[in-house]
């Protein structure tokens, strides 16, 4: 902090305040040696007022002897030029810059300006300017931007001259008002005129004035005016011209100053134009294929790209609106408001981010902002949200408090919500006779024939009830027989009749249907291939060039229902579809003979939301490489770019006994396209490509974004896991919590074990065990919390003694899916209000959000009557990050971290918060303690997980995070997740709560002996600090996701190493030819600022200075 206030404090009041003195060259030398000499004792930076850098550049100013200032900037230069950039800061925080302006200034102004001292001055500015920030504002206020163009004016004919003059502009450039100033007066086309078309003379000076130029053009002033006057047409034809002439590939840093030219103008949308009106892209396109095939032309192939996609022409997305293919008309709301509230919307306000943070990448800075820091929003308000007379309603959902279990051992009570269909009672085994048999039997024609039809018409028939649904699944079981634990398709076609969806899906997906089975093997996250991305867009810029090539035929198209494409019409095209649950597919478009478009339909009533994917393809060709470009993905960027694959299901493989979805996929990268929405320019999408190669002729297969779980699958597997416990020993109980928008049932279920007897102490126990909390799949594209829950669900209904001990402990409260509207439609993010659940948290309203609202009142309703729930956790998946973990909510921890003032020691908290994460970081592979957090935001105020934990007071209260990718620490490091791990979390979430009641428990032996692990923890905290959770944890991207940053890439290294060249020859113009012999030139900082006019004295004065360490103490960074 000190050092802060020093500098400041110094480039307020510059070097002007000390008293200005002249020195002779002796006592210049005298002084210094003298500092050189008490600076040895002194090991701090502080330095004192009339410092010796001070005493330096008080004198550069204002000295008329030329000599003492050649000393003086020979002493800076050589100062500047070993060491870090420490030092040149130092001297810029002490005034240096402004002393180097007032120097030249007034040298320049001189009757006959001297380049002895202007030359050197310029260099030393370029070098020091490069590095000060500030550099074009002081340059302004000291007059200095023009009397620099006045000199670049008199020397354009001298090029060691010139070029330092447009080394000095391009620095003061920095200020885009410095860089206006210029164009005023007409320093473009100064400085354009320096632009040679291809030669072998004056290469610096033609470089610097490229950089210039491409510095001027940080004024968008500036940016009109080069396309009035030609200059971007210009630039393209000089481009051009150095790109043929260069065949001995001698100037490439000149080539690359134009293409880095080309893309600061491409910053402003008239320049694009002009760009792309002159053939810009073509040409690019054209000579950027000359510079692939040669070796060392790299630097140039990666601005050429960028520069290409920053310039395409922003296309909308081929649809006639971007508002999702389905709408739903919302209580309370009119279909005009929805249509106003689509207009307003605005992309770049949404807060698209998850609990997990997906769509921020702020800076530290932002995320500490971030951080809650009033105190009272961070205690507990356990006040309920609504009347207390409200809460009576949820007494129905404890029914293991009221149950008198005079029926132990019948336990045949069935639940008036749970709609069972009554045609799947009895035995699900029963064959059907032969003769019932259906002859549209796939295999009855073709044992290798898959046909898309003959499923699509088979599940149509089999959803539907009382038209002799079994016989084709009968058929097909029987002869394919497989076994799925927890899982039956006669179940599910029969559940599937239930589930209301907007379209009225009738069709079922095979994968959901058929069931899933997690492969044997494991499942490396995939390699990325070099320049994969380069290669992508090269071919995404070759559709603009040659659009001859582009078929552009729709095969798919959501929107349409009469066929685009059937089989015969189109036999060489895949044939798409989507159009069942949690498929999401509004259009395929066949780009090239094996590349397709593929768009995804909006969340139900909004234009946004596109991650998730999930369809079937079909009408393949065995061992041909498909490529897919999913155009209309939003989120900025993805695991995707990190070794993660989308997965496959076959349905051929399903039949032969292999019914796995895996992880599928090469060449697959994530990248912003050019596509925009239809609303407006400014909202642009990402293509997430990826290429399969199919295995079978003919195959159905199904391709999503990660493992399906629909809500038919959920409401089959829970009639399963009912069926499956013991009654006598489990309580099961699946129940109504609310209808969901549309009319389906939110189910909330509870386990815990009966008691042993109806004795009131038995009795007694259970109403005393403690509650748990858990809800899973808010946002439906988070698949993987659901398999996640399916983990905990059949583990807490097994009989493994943990098991055992944990429903003897605890009562769960579960509700497995959230968002079962959002889920059944495809949706990715939001429910049917096109809002997203988990903002909801904070005043949930009951007729637009209701799962939210009546979880929210139970939660009340348990503080209510006292049973606080020990624990909730409200589990997610996490796109952008590996490994899983749970945030968690810490009021000392935010506070400290966001460096509040309020001393935390004073602040009592419980830190039992942490066991859970301790626990599951001994105990859980996947599980990461360190990607946990327990920081409050303000971003995550109305999010499940800081309302529990304030308004509830539950001081357990998560988000768990599981990663759609892999791990990156741990026994699965480097492979992908799949549903074993996944369903693994579930269940070692559930074994870590044991040790939450290592004291209440009942331990047998079997108990002992299965999770002697697990309850030999001790409670010491692990030393760990929250992190930032905003943080990716993946290194930058080795290709560019955006291509809107162009970052100048010259570093201040090779300013200074052109810098130094200009003054390695006596002979001002003869630099040229140096350059050509030395080839590139040491890029180190060493100093060649001042021509070698110095006097002897003055030279052993550097002799003494610039030996190592001789006195000063030059690893302070500064002179004192
Ligand atoms: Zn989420």
């Amino acid at each position: 902090m000190e050092d802060t206030r020093e500098e400041a404090s110094g480039s307020e009041a510059p070097a002007q305040v000390i008293q200005p003195r002249t020195f002779s060259k002796s006592s210049l030398i005298r002084k210094l040696r003298q500092h050189l000499n008490s600076s040895r004792s002194r090991p701090t930076m502080a330095a004192p007022s009339s410092g010796g850098l001070e005493v330096l550049l008080g004198t550069l100013q204002n000295a008329g002897d030329i000599e003492n200032m050649l000393n003086i900037l020979n002493v800076l230069d050589e100062l500047m030029s070993a060491g870090t950039d420490r030092r040149i800061h130092h001297m810029i925080s002490k005034g240096g810059s402004e002393a180097l302006l007032t120097a030249l200034v007034n040298s320049a102004r001189s009757f006959t300006p001297n380049y002895t001292i202007l030359l050197p001055l310029l260099h030393l500015l370029a070098k020091v300017g490069h590095r000060d920030r500030q550099i074009g504002l002081k340059a302004q206020k000291a007059d200095a931007v023009l009397v620099v163009l006045g000199l670049l004016r008199q020397n354009t004919e001298s090029a060691r001259r010139a070029a330092a003059c447009l080394w000095v502009l391009r620095v003061f450039c920095s200020s885009a008002t410095a860089a206006e100033l210029l164009g005023k007066n007409r320093g473009l086309d100064v400085v354009f005129k320096l632009i040679s078309p291809y030669s072998t003379k004056h290469l610096r000076t033609i470089k610097a004035a490229i950089d210039a130029f491409a510095a001027m053009l940080r004024s968008k002033v500036n940016c009109r005016t080069a396309v009035v006057k030609g200059y971007i047409a210009d630039l393209l034809k000089l481009y051009e011209d150095w790109h043929s002439n260069d065949v001995n590939l001698k100037n490439i840093p000149i080539r690359r100053a134009l293409l880095h030219c080309l893309q600061r103008a491409a910053n402003s949308a008239v320049c694009r134009d002009a760009l792309v009106a002159e053939g810009g892209i073509r040409l690019l396109f054209q000579t950027t294929q000359t510079c692939l095939t040669m070796k060392g032309l790299e630097s140039l192939v990666e601005p050429a790209i960028q520069l290409m996609r920053k310039c395409s022409p922003k296309v909308p997305l081929p649809l006639t609106s971007d508002k999702s293919a389905f709408s739903f008309p919302l209580p309370g709301r009119s279909v005009d408001d929805w249509d106003a509230d689509l207009g307003l919307y605005d992309g770049s306000l949404e807060d698209d981010s998850d609990e997990d943070a997906e769509n921020e990448e702020p800076d530290n800075r932002d995320y500490e902002d971030d951080l809650e820091t009033d105190v009272n929003k961070l205690r507990p308000r356990p006040e309920p949200d609504r009347p207390l007379e409200q809460l009576g309603q949820y007494v129905r959902l404890c029914p293991e408090l009221h149950h008198d279990f005079q029926d132990l051992d019948s336990s045949s009570e069935v639940d008036e919500s749970s709609d069972d269909d009554g045609t799947l009672e009895g035995d699900l085994n029963d064959e059907t006779p032969s003769d019932q048999r259906g002859s549209e039997l796939p295999s009855d024609r073709d044992e290798n024939h898959v046909q898309t039809s003959d499923f699509h018409k088979h599940y149509l028939n089999c959803s539907r009830k009382g038209q002799g649904h079994s016989s084709m699944v009968d058929r097909l079981l029987e002869k394919y027989g497989i076994c799925i634990p927890n899982h039956d398709p006669r179940l599910y076609a029969a559940t599937a009749a239930n589930t209301k969806s907007i379209a009225g899906y009738s069709i079922l997906a095979f994968p959901d249907f058929w069931g899933h089975l997690p492969p044997q093997e494991q499942e490396p996250m995939a390699k990325r291939p070099p320049h994969v991305q380069r290669k992508k867009v090269f071919q995404d810029v070759q559709r603009l060039i040659c659009p001859e090539d582009i078929i552009n035929k729709v095969v798919f198209d959501m929107d349409d229902p009469s066929p685009q494409c059937s089989p015969d019409m189109c036999p060489s095209s895949l044939r798409f579809f989507s159009k069942f649950e949690s498929g999401n597919l509004r259009k395929a478009i066949q780009v090239r003979s094996h590349e397709y478009d593929l768009i995804l339909n909006a969340d139900v009533n909004s234009s946004a939301h596109c991650q998730w994917f999930y369809f079937e393809v079909s009408g393949m060709v065995a061992g041909k490489p498909y490529r897919f470009n999913i155009i209309n993905c939003e989120k900025g960027n993805s695991q995707y770019n990190y070794g993660m694959q989308p997965v496959l299901y076959s349905v051929r493989e399903a039949l032969e006994g292999k019914p796995h979805w895996v992880r599928t996929g090469s060449e697959i990268c994530y990248y912003r396209n050019h596509f925009c929405a239809r609303r407006g320019q400014k909202h642009s999408f990402y293509t997430l490509t990826f290429t399969v190669t199919f295995r079978h002729e003919d195959d159905v297969c199904y391709l999503a974004y990660h493992y399906p779980y629909t809500y038919t699958t959920l409401q089959t597997h829970l009639k399963m896991l009912e069926k499956s416990v013991d009654p006598q020993k489990v309580f099961f109980r699946q129940q109504n919590l609310c209808d969901t928008l549309a009319g389906n049932s939110c189910s909330l279920v509870t386990i815990t074990a009966c008691p042993t007897s109806r004795a009131w102490k038995h009795l007694h126990q259970l109403r005393n065990r403690p509650c748990v909390v858990l809800t899973a799949r808010v946002h439906p594209g988070e698949s993987n919390a659901s398999w996640v829950l399916k983990g905990t669900l059949e583990f807490l209904c097994s009989s493994d003694p943990v098991a055992e001990s944990l429903r003897e402990a605890y009562i769960f409260k579960i509700i497995p899916m959230l968002n079962p509207d959002g889920v059944i439609n495809g949706n990715n993010r939001c429910s049917l209000t096109a809002e997203d659940l988990n903002r909801q948290w904070l005043k949930p309203d009951p007729n637009l959000s209701p799962t939210i609202y009546h979880t929210k009142g139970f939660l009340y309703y348990l503080n209510s009557i006292g049973r606080t729930p020990l624990v909730f956790c409200d589990y997610h998946g996490h796109s952008r990050k590996k490994n899983v973990f749970l945030y968690g909510c810490s009021m000392k921890e935010t506070l400290w971290q966001s460096g509040s003032p309020i001393n935390t020691a004073s602040l009592k908290e419980d830190p039992g918060y942490r066991t859970v994460a301790k626990t599951l970081d001994r105990i859980a592979p996947a599980f990461s303690f360190n990607n946990c957090n327990y920081l409050v935001e303000k971003s995550r105020a109305s999010t499940a997980r800081v309302v529990v934990w304030r308004e509830i007071g539950v001081l357990r209260s998560y988000t768990m995070e599981s990663t759609y990718n892999g791990c990156n620490q741990g026994i699965y490091k480097g492979l992908q997740t799949g549903t074993r791990e996944l369903e693994e979390m579930g269940m070692k979430f559930s074994q870590s709560l044991l040790t939450l009641r290592r004291n209440a428990i009942h331990y047998n032996s079997r108990l002992i002996h299965h999770a002697s692990a697990l309850l030999d923890l001790d409670d010491r905290l692990l030393d760990h600090k929250s992190n930032n959770c905003f943080e990716d944890d993946e290194p930058p991207c080795m290709e560019e996701i955006e291509y809107s940053s162009s970052s100048d890439p010259l570093g201040p290294n090779e300013l200074d190493t052109e810098v130094n060249g200009n003054t390695s020859s006596d002979e001002e113009d003869e630099e040229d030819a140096g350059i050509r012999r030395n080839g590139r030139r040491r890029s180190d900082r060493k100093s060649h600022a001042v021509p070698h006019c110095l006097k002897q004295d003055a030279l052993e004065t550097l002799t003494i200075k610039a030996g190592p360490c001789n006195g000063i103490n030059i690893s302070n960074g500064c002179l004192y």
